[in-house]
């Protein structure tokens, strides 16, 4: 059994302190899901596990719903947050990356039956005309994004190729995100707004983060999600709002517990991870550290 610093901190120190002190101020839970899959990940820990099983993605769906949870897109959200008059409106923003194929098979019709909607973040160079794989494991086909999107499944890009755009010209960058962007767009007779980081995402590099943003502007989105966890609020940056990381390990107490903002604390604890990491080793080396993480280092035991 792997032991769960971030759960314990969450549930027995962060949760409490959060009910007594209240929620500062208004805040939208965006939740980040990757595979809804059974997929072994046993020798994975827990928080850096990305599969959810369609038992736990089920359970998790009605939670939401039962706890009146209204789901909605990126840019509502971003609207609820700048707006007061909303302020007593529970919303959520339910995420996938990586375009996945199980999404179509197990976490669309548990989404509907439930009365969600959801937004999906696809690396366009692995969604074809059959199905193509990324990370061993087949991603949805051009023809299942189009029927998604007519049952009002939203989708943004994830870039072209995965990359790790941290290493990548300013060139190079402008063309994941513009090609990416159009591709989607062509496919589905829609305006692509949203944007999703890949890999782990180097917060503590401003230089970077400034160029991305401009670059991000430059091709036309409005909104976009990273991998620093927490909840969006009205002081997050609309191109690179928080989530919430999701999976088969969120048992009831401990996902209600990162809805409430109980999880928020781990950015801190990313923050501080990164700026001793960087000071040690520098921005650049300190990313590849995080290489094939989609999820970024927090301090924890070993
Ligand atoms: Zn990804």
């Amino acid at each position: 059994m792997k032991l769960r610093l971030d759960r314990l901190l969450t549930l027995y120190l962060a949760s409490p302190g959060k009910q007594i002190l209240g929620s500062a101020s208004k805040s939208v839970p965006i939740l980040m899901y990757h595979s809804v899959s059974d997929h072994d990940e046993s020798e994975v820990h827990p928080y850096y596990r990305t599969s959810t099983s369609p038992q736990a993605f089920s359970e998790q769906m009605q939670f939401l719903k039962n706890q009146g949870y209204s789901s909605c897109s990126l840019d509502v959200a971003l609207d609820h947050l700048k707006n007061d008059a909303a302020a007593d409106k529970k919303l959520v923003v339910i995420t996938f990356d990586d375009g996945y194929a199980d999404f179509y098979k197990y976490a669309f019709p548990v989404l509907r039956q439930n009365g969600h909607s959801a937004t999906m973040f696809l690396p366009t160079a692995y969604v074809g005309d059959s199905p193509l794989q990324f990370k061993d494991e087949d991603c949805l086909t051009w023809q299942q994004v189009r029927e998604l999107s007519r049952y009002g499944i939203s989708f943004g890009s994830h870039t072209v190729t995965h990359p790790w755009l941290v290493e990548m010209n300013v060139n190079q960058i402008d063309d994941e995100l513009a090609i990416s962007k159009k591709t989607i767009e062509d496919q589905l007779g829609i305006h692509v707004e949203s944007f999703a980081y890949p890999y782990a995402f180097p917060q503590t590099d401003a230089e970077f983060k400034n160029m991305l943003k401009d670059s991000l502007l430059r091709a036309g989105y409005r909104n976009g999600v990273c991998t620093v966890v927490g909840r969006a609020d009205p002081d997050s940056d609309p191109l690179f709002l928080e989530r919430l990381p999701a999976n088969s390990d969120d048992d009831p107490t401990l996902f209600a517990a990162k809805l409430a903002g109980a999880y928020d604390w781990i950015s801190t604890a990313q923050q501080i991870s990164k700026t001793v990491k960087s000071r040690l080793h520098g921005a650049k080396n300190q990313a590849k550290f995080n290489f094939n993480k989609e999820l970024p280092t927090v301090q924890r035991p070993s």
